[in-house]
C-alpha cells in the first residue's frame, strides 16, 4: 500500500532529511586520500546522534554500521572498513537518519583526489539521471514515467542499471511501497499523489548490469568489476512537483 503523509509527518521527514544532508556535508569535507570509510562512518554517526536522531541503517536487517560505504566496483551496501581511500577512488556513501520515527535516505558518490575521465563521466551521468527522474515527478504522473526517464538517460551514455536494485517509498519505515525501478515503461505503474514520499536512487554501472553479492551477505559488486555510482534523494510529491527533503 502506498501512503500519503500528513503535514506533521512531512515536517518530521524534513528534519530527518536535514540531518542526513548535514551528515553528507561532513562526508564531503572529509573524503580524501588516506581517510578510511570507518572514520567517515563514525563521523556520520556522531552528526546523526548529536541531532537527536538515530542511524536508520544500523541494525536494519542486521546491517552493522551507520553508513553503507561502497568503493569503486562496489555498487551498494559496502561495509565501512579501516582501509585508507586512495587517489582515484570513487566512494558511494549512503546515509539514513530516523528522527522521531521518520526516515530520510540519501546517497552520494564522492571522488577521492583526482579521478579518471571514465569515473568523472559516470558520476556526472548518474547524478544528472537522479535530477532527470525527479523532474518528472508531479501529481497525476505515472511512476513508470520517472523510471523510464532515468533508464533512458543513463543508457544513452552506454552505461547500465542493475534491475534488481530500486528506489522505494519511505516514511515511518525505511523501505515502503512502492518499489521504484530505475528502468520502466511510460504510462505504467501507480499514479503519484500529493504527500507521497519517495527515495529516488539511480545506481549505475560503467559496464554490464549484472551484480554479485559477497559472502558477507551485504556487499554488492558489479560482476564485471566495472565502476559503479549511486545518487539518491528523499522527496515529497507536492502540488506542483516535488520537494527534496534530504537537503539543507
Ligand atoms: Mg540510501
Ligand atoms: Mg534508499
Amino acid at each position: 500500500m502506498i501512503t500519503t503523509k500528513s503535514q506533521r509527518e512531512i515536517q518530521l521527514m524534513r528534519e530527518a532529511g536535514r540531518i542526513v544532508a548535514l551528515a553528507h556535508q561532513t562526508v564531503a569535507s572529509m573524503v580524501a586520500p588516506g581517510v578510511t570509510t570507518k572514520q567517515i562512518n563514525d563521523a556520520v554517526e556522531r552528526v546523526i546522534i548529536e541531532n537527536n536522531a538515530t542511524p536508520s541503517f544500523k541494525g536494519y536487517g542486521g546491517f552493522p554500521y551507520a553508513v553503507c560505504a561502497s568503493v569503486n566496483k562496489t555498487l551498494v551496501h559496502g561495509f565501512p572498513n579501516h582501509k585508507p581511500l586512495v587517489d582515484g577512488d570513487i566512494v558511494s556513501i549512503d546515509i539514513g537518519a530516523n528522527y522521531k520515527g521518520y526516515h530520510g535516505d540519501s546517497a552520494w558518490t564522492y571522488p577521492v583526489g583526482e579521478i579518471s575521465d571514465e569515473a568523472k563521466k559516470l558520476l556526472e551521468v548518474t547524478k544528472n539521471s537522479l535530477f532527470v527522474g525527479l523532474s518528472k515527478i508531479q501529481p497525476g504522473v505515472h511512476l513508470g514515467d520517472v523510471s523510464y526517464a532515468i533508464g533512458e538517460y543513463v543508457t544513452s551514455f552506454g552505461f547500465s542499471l542493475p534491475i534488481e536494485y530500486s528506489g522505494h517509498g519511505i516514511g515511518s519505515a525505511l523501505h515502503e511501497d512502492p518499489s521504484i525501478p530505475n528502468i520502466g515503461t511510460p504510462g505504467t505503474g501507480p499514479l503519484l499523489k500529493v504527500g507521497m514520499t519517495l527515495a529516488i536512487e539511480p545506481m549505475v554501472h560503467v559496464g554490464k548490469p549484472q551484480t554479485i553479492t559477497l559472502v558477507d551477505g551485504w556487499t554488492v559488486n558489479t560482476k564485471d568489476g566495472s565502476l559503479s555510482a549511486h545518487f539518491e534523494h528523499t522527496v515529497v510529491v507536492s502540488d506542483n512537483g516535488y520537494e527534496i527533503l534530504t537537503t539543507l
